[in-house]
């Protein structure tokens, strides 16, 4: 029988309790990445997008998974574009790195795409295995001297994994949690194939920062998990597994790396509970009523840049929009913006030029048609980049061109 394309999620998907509250709905959306021409983009095939909380846990999750090849069977997302996330992934790297003194130690990284991660490891002293179900990234990976596994991780895979290379030193896993469908599985993999002294760091987005700055938009199909440090130290004991350090970095519009071992000793076990405590009660992340303000925060927000789009429109100004990320999607979708307030989005990613924000006719262009389109005001939908926008687009504001910055707060500068 063939697999429904979009499944209720009826249990936490890290405690399994069935004791989960509905605290978010942005109602139905196209999937994310799902770029089309402009004659079929509104025909587009719209899902529910809503978040369910556990009350058992702390967990926050989506309602509904959808068939992962729906998702991902038109990939347009290119790696290592921005310097911004290179040189984070670099000093990432290099702090391992050092934790590793001997030679020949060996890393698995999950989810290594072009290779760039594990090529900050070098050859000499470390054993480098990647795998990743994208077989185009698998030569990239070749290039630059690293084995590469063309599939996706699981508990059957890390068996054939360990038969051939053994136990690993090091096992790192940087923002593809939240897209894994059986995250069981996944840690059973892990566990595994993890030496009883090895290290095992994964990289997330993390919920604290999604409810500091408001975006909202980080919200979409792909994500199934919106992380926090506490009901994850929980989970990873289900594994024999121990969380015995983390950080917070700013990478990705706020995220949470967390370290795992068999040991349990760690001298940063303070500074854990510190952070916990810190979610429980400074953040209050462990209660239903502040998912509740956050839509509410959030319903504010879209309505006063709704108004500032009307007031711009009420005074002949012409607006865009920068960056067709996959949170514009929800973005726009959500705020109810189209192609009648906005004519055009730029963003440099030449694969997505000449199609449309899903659920939208908002055509993307090349950024180098800006000056000849007479912009007046241009959203920054892809915030996480947006000193980078601005210093880039220095004529367009000289010109007397205002940038429009959604979070934490609509503001034109
Ligand atoms: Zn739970």
């Amino acid at each position: 029988m063939q697999k429904k394309d979009c499944v209720s999620i009826k249990f936490c998907r890290l405690c399994n309790s069935k004791n989960l509250k509905k605290v978010f709905d942005l109602g139905r959306t196209p999937l994310a990445n799902s770029y089309l021409k402009i004659e079929i983009s509104k025909k587009l095939r719209k899902y529910p997008l809503k978040l369910n909380y556990c009350n058992n846990c702390g967990h926050l999750q989506l309602t509904h998974s959808i068939k992962p090849s729906k998702m991902f069977s038109n990939y347009l997302y290119k790696t290592n574009t921005s310097k911004k996330n290179f040189l984070h992934f670099k000093s990432y790297a290099n702090e391992i790195r050092k934790m590793f003194k001997n030679r020949n130690t060996k890393i698995l990284d999950i989810a290594s795409n072009d290779g760039t991660f594990l090529n900050f490891f070098e050859k000499k002293k470390f054993f480098r295995l990647g795998i990743d179900p994208a077989k185009n990234l698998k030569k990239l990976s070749l290039k630059k001297g690293i084995t590469q596994i063309d599939d996706f991780f699981t508990m059957k895979k890390s068996e054939n994994i360990k038969k051939k290379y053994g136990k690993f030193d090091i096992i790192t896993a940087n923002h593809v949690c939240a897209h894994v469908e059986d995250l069981n599985d996944f840690f059973n993999g892990v566990q595994n194939l993890l030496k009883d002294e090895g290290l095992f760091v994964f990289e997330i987005s993390y919920r604290a920062s999604v409810l500091k700055k408001n975006t909202f938009d980080t919200i979409y199909h792909e994500h199934l998990d919106y992380h926090a440090l506490y009901p994850i130290s929980k989970f990873v004991k289900k594994f024999n597994l121990n969380v015995v350090n983390f950080k917070t970095p700013d990478a990705q519009g706020g995220s949470l790396r967390v370290y795992v071992s068999k040991n349990k000793n760690s001298k940063n076990q303070k500074s854990i509970k510190k952070q916990i405590l810190k979610e429980k009660k400074q953040l209050n992340l462990f209660n239903v009523s502040t998912y509740k303000k956050f839509e509410k925060k959030i319903i504010n927000c879209k309505n006063k840049l709704n108004s500032l789009i009307q007031n711009c429109i009420n005074n002949n100004m012409s607006i865009a929009g920068y960056g067709a990320a996959a949170k514009t999607t929800t973005f726009l979708n959500y705020f109810k913006i189209s192609e009648k307030n906005i004519k055009f989005i730029f963003d440099d990613n030449k694969l997505k030029q000449g199609l449309c924000i899903p659920g939208t006719k908002i055509k993307i262009l090349d950024p180098l048609n800006m000056n000849k389109k007479n912009i007046d005001v241009l959203i920054i939908f892809a915030w996480n980049y947006a000193e980078l926008i601005i210093a880039k687009n220095k004529k367009f504001k000289k010109k007397g061109g205002k940038f429009l910055i959604p979070f934490p707060n609509p503001r034109l500068i």
